[in-house]
C-alpha cells in the first residue's frame, strides 16, 4: 500500500527529471534565451538516483516516469533505466520524450526496462512544428516514434498541447495520424508555468471546445483507461483509438493526484504549482541511510498541498516547465 498524504491521497507515482536540458525550444516551455540550467555537479548520479527511488519505492511508489528537460540528451539514460527497473517495488518504468533522438535509442531503452512512452507532438506540419519547437525537425520525431513502435513500447501516447491560432486546426489530423498507428492521443491545456507558459496563455483554449468538435466529427464515447491519471478518455467512434483530455485549468484533477516530482539535483516538488519542498541532495551526499531518506520523504509527503492555484496566482511559478517535466 502506498503512503497517503494529509488529504488521504495514495502517492504511488514519481516523475523523475533526469536533466533540465532540452534539444528543442518549445516556446511555451523554455524561453528561447534561457540560460538558467543547473550545473551538472549538482546532478545526481545513476546510483544516487536509484538510492532516492528505492526510498520512494519503500513508501509505496510503484511507477516511475523519466522526464526532463529531454531525457534522451543524457547519454547514460539506459544505465539509469537499468538501475531503476531492477529496484524491488518498481513495477513500471516509463519515459516522457520529444522523440527527436529516439530512433537510435528506442531498442536499447526497451531492453533497459522502459516499457511505455509519452511523446510530445504538437503539429504534423513541418513549418508549424519548427515554429513551436524553435527549429525542431518533425521527420526525426516521426522516425523516433516508428522506432518505439518497432521496439514494442506499448502504449505510445502522443501529448499535444493545444494552442488557439497555432495548432488547434490540427486536432482532427492528429486523431487520424494516431488512429493509423495505434497510438493513444492526449490533448493538454497550456499551463502558466515559467514565462513561456504564461506567454502561451495568450493562446489558451478550453479543451471542451475540441472535445465537442471531435464528437461531432467522429463520435466520442467515455472510456476507462488503466492508470488513467489526470486525463479523461473517450473512444473515437467504433475504432480502437482512445483520446484523452488533460485540463489542469478548466477542470483541475488535484483530488485524485497520486504523484510527486523530483528534479535531477534531488529537489522534491510536491505539486506542479509549487516550488521545491525538500532537497534530497544533501541527504544523499551526506551519507543518509535508507531509513533517513524514507523518513524525510514521508514527512514531506504530508505537506503536499490540496490543489494548485494556477487560477489565483498564475505568476507564481518562475521555473520553466523544462526544469521538471510535466
Ligand atoms: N521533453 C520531454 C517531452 O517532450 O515530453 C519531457 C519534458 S516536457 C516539459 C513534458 C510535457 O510538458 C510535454 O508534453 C510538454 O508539451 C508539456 N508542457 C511543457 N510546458 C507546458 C505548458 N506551459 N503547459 C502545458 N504543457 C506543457
Amino acid at each position: 500500500m502506498a503512503v497517503t498524504d494529509a488529504f488521504g491521497r495514495p502517492i504511488s507515482y514519481l516523475r523523475l527529471s533526469v536533466t533540465d536540458r532540452c534539444d528543442l525550444r518549445c516556446f511555451y516551455c523554455l524561453p528561447r534565451d534561457y540560460r538558467g540550467f543547473r550545473p551538472p555537479a549538482s546532478w545526481l548520479t545513476p546510483s544516487e538516483l536509484a538510492q532516492a527511488v528505492a526510498a520512494f519505492a519503500e513508501l509505496g511508489v510503484r511507477h516511475v516516469r523519466l522526464t526532463g528537460g529531454e531525457p534522451l540528451v543524457r547519454s547514460d539514460l539506459a544505465t539509469i533505466a537499468r538501475h531503476l527497473s531492477a529496484l524491488p517495488g518498481i513495477e513500471e518504468l516509463s519515459l516522457s520524450t520529444n522523440a527527436a533522438r529516439l530512433e537510435s535509442q528506442a531498442a536499447a531503452l526497451r531492453a533497459a526496462g522502459i516499457c511505455r512512452i509519452n511523446a510530445s507532438l504538437d503539429s504534423l506540419d513541418p513549418a508549424t512544428f519548427a515554429r513551436i519547437t524553435g527549429g525542431g525537425d518533425l521527420n526525426a520525431v516521426l522516425r523516433g516514434l516508428e522506432a518505439a513502435r518497432q521496439a514494442a513500447m506499448e502504449p505510445i501516447k502522443i501529448n499535444m498541447v493545444m494552442m488557439r491560432g497555432i495548432n488547434d486546426h490540427e486536432a482532427e489530423t492528429m486523431v487520424e495520424f494516431c488512429l493509423e498507428r495505434g497510438f493513444t492521443l492526449r490533448f493538454i491545456e497550456t499551463m502558466p508555468i515559467g514565462s513561456g507558459g504564461r506567454e502561451a496563455l495568450n493562446h489558451y483554449l478550453d479543451l471542451e471546445e475540441i472535445r465537442q468538435r471531435l464528437d461531432r466529427r467522429f463520435g466520442l464515447h467515455p472510456a476507462a483507461m488503466r492508470g488513467s491519471g489526470p486525463a479523461r478518455y473517450y473512444q473515437v467512434g467504433d475504432s480502437s483509438l482512445v483520446v484523452g483530455f488533460i485540463t489542469p485549468l478548466s477542470q483541475h484533477f488535484c483530488a485524485s493526484c497520486n504523484r510527486v516530482r523530483m528534479a535531477v539535483d534531488g529537489r522534491l516538488f510536491l505539486c506542479l504549482g509549487e516550488e521545491a519542498d525538500l532537497d534530497l541532495n544533501p541527504l544523499l551526499r551526506g551519507g543518509a541511510d535508507q531509513q533517513q531518506l524514507v523518513a524525510a520523504i514521508h514527512a514531506a509527503l504530508q505537506r503536499k498541498p490540496e490543489r494548485h492555484d494556477f487560477h489565483q496566482a498564475p505568476e507564481r511559478i518562475i521555473r520553466p516547465m523544462s526544469a521538471l517535466g510535466g
